[in-house]
């Protein structure tokens, strides 16, 4: 269980001091440290690489870690809070974020065993180290038991031959969360989970992506090429790789849930300043109804996003069990943000079309919310088993 928090301990939609005040730094760091080079990045599909380092030193990437293990020792809301602030600037910041933090970090700190959490965890906590983790395939997402990377035990080695595509931060990381079969013959339950470093002979980065949006994330195929992984490399128990992975998405799904919030509300926050300062028919945009009823369902759709999200964030810092409520949260936070990405350009009309200005990027950004750690279809799946077991 992490910190408890006076907004954790009842139904208390305030935030505390703290946290308002981490909001507010947060958002200061955002808006001075990501904001001035977020279109160059997206242009040049550059790793802002000088933003992660700082975020670094900032503590943002180990948040939830506890601080002798090297992390900040925050709760899930809080780093939701840290999510919501930094995509409100730039959303792929945010997806390195959830791709070092919300996916590898958090699969190593679940299932790591004590030699394995000394080992690992203060290296991806501290960002001396970044992360990545390694589910998709090229023949396989939504349905990734059906993987066909294999691990096969020879002696004290797993012996790792397989194909990982779409792969966030797979060209910067240096530790990497690799699912693969270790028995065949039993569907998920003959998946395990290892943990690969980069300097392991035959692991190799392959295809960069070039991508609608998230352009200044990294997307890479990797390559596992006959790399020998230590036993000892072995997360958990041979067998249990798939469940980790849906703990796992779990938990990282309420980071995408924030991280859909915080795009929302930079979307609204841009078009609210446009509606004040667009003329036509001899007024501001913003006087005309029309225009006011958007921003309105624009603003309630946000803020019930993101109080489902603090509520699946509060259900896991409290060790409760959040697979239903993180799948409601992901995707109506995903879907939510889309709609109002999709308006905020409405609202600039032409200008909304130039990359002048931010809502070109959030529209364009948006679209993997409702794809990445399982599509909105996936989603929808997961509650209505929920509703129906
Ligand atoms: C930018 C980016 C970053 C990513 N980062 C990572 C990462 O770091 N690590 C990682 O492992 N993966 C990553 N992914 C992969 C991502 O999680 C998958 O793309 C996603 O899970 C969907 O899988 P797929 O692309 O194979 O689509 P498919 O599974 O082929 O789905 C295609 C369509 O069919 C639908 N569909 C599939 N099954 C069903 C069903 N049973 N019922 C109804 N509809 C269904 C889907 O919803 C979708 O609309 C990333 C992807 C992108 C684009």
């Amino acid at each position: 269980m992490e910190n408890d928090t006076a907004m954790e301990s009842g139904v208390d939609f305030r935030l505390t001091e703290e946290m308002k005040l981490l909001q507010q730094s947060v958002r200061d760091f955002a808006e001075s440290e990501i904001k001035p080079h977020v279109m160059e990045c997206d242009e040049e599909q550059k790793f802002p690489m000088e933003v992660v380092k700082k975020m670094a030193e900032l503590g943002f990437l180990g948040a939830t870690i506890p601080s002798e293990l090297g992390g900040a020792g925050l709760n899930t809301t809080e780093f939701v809070i840290i999510m919501e602030e930094i995509s409100r600037v730039d959303p792929s910041v945010g997806l390195t974020l959830a791709a070092h933090s919300g996916l590898c970090l958090q699969h190593v700190s679940m299932f790591a065993d004590e030699a394995q959490r000394n080992r690992y965890v203060p290296d991806l906590a501290t960002g001396r180290k970044i992360g990545s983790w390694c589910l998709t395939e090229p023949g396989s997402g939504s349905d990734s038991a059906s993987m066909k990377a294999v691990a096969v035990l020879d002696g004290d080695v797993y012996v790792l031959n397989g194909t990982k595509t779409f792969i966030t931060n797979g060209s910067y990381a240096s530790t990497y969360v690799v699912m693969a079969k270790t028995d065949a013959s039993k569907g998920n339950k003959g998946i395990s989970a290892f943990i690969v470093e980069r300097e392991m002979q035959g692991v190799s980065v392959g295809k960069k992506e070039n991508k609608l949006g998230m352009r200044a994330s990294d997307t890479v195929m990797m390559n596992f090429d006959g790399v020998r992984v230590p036993k000892r490399n072995l997360l958990g128990k041979e067998g249990e790789g798939f469940k980790q992975a849906l703990a796992v998405l779990d938990s990282g799904r309420v980071g995408i849930a924030a991280l859909a919030v915080g795009l929302a509300q930079g979307a609204l926050d841009a078009a609210v300043k446009y509606a004040k300062e667009r003329q036509a028919f001899g007024k501001t945009i913003g006087e005309f109804q029309g225009i006011q009823f958007k921003l309105a369902d624009m603003a309630n759709e946000i803020e019930a996003a993101r109080l489902l999200t603090y509520r699946a964030a509060i259900a896991k810092s409290r060790g409760e069990e959040i697979n239903l409520i993180a799948a409601q949260a992901k995707l109506f936070a995903s879907e939510v943000a889309q709609r109002v990405a999709t308006e905020a350009v409405q609202i600039h009309g032409g200008y909304g079309f130039i990359k002048d200005f931010p809502v070109e990027k959030f529209y364009r950004d948006v679209k993997i919310l409702t794809i990445g750690e399982g599509t909105s279809e996936v989603q929808r799946m997961v509650i209505a088993r929920n509703l129906l077991r």
